[in-house]
């Protein structure tokens, strides 16, 4: 699901708050909202929002989500290991491989660990800042 921001109309901050009725949960032991109300603010122009309400933004994905996503993607597939020849082709598949592990601890620099043992880095570079 691509992730969307609530921005101010006004000045497009994204600094806003809206009014909420909270209903305690015994099961979760914390407040959880239940309704929410008309009554919208935004905290860098200090503006009240109208029926209106902010405007939907989309938020590109940094090189987090980016990561995140490629570790969803890649989780218990198998993929084949190809080296390239001088052209910039492939060449066939050296070996098949399932992912065993991915370590997504820092989504920025994955390291995939397949079932032959061998360790691959990928390294998200590029995402929206
Ligand atoms: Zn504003």
């Amino acid at each position: 699901m691509p992730k969307i921001k609530m921005t101010c109309p006004h000045c497009g901050s994204d600094d806003v708050t809206r009014d909420c009725l909270g209903r305690w949960s015994v099961e979760r032991q914390n407040w959880e909202v239940s309704s929410e109300l008309d009554s919208m603010q935004c905290e860098a122009c200090d503006r009240e929002i109208g029926s209106d309400g902010f405007d939907e933004v989309p938020v590109e994905a940094n090189t987090r989500d980016i990561g995140l996503a490629i570790t969803s993607f890649l989780e218990g597939r198998r993929f084949s290991i190809h080296q390239e020849n001088e052209d910039g082709g492939t060449l066939d598949p050296v070996a098949d491989a399932a992912i065993e592990a991915i370590d997504a601890s820092d989504p920025d620099n994955l390291v995939l660990v397949v079932d032959g043992g061998q360790r691959f880095t990928v390294r998200v570079i590029a995402g929206a800042r």
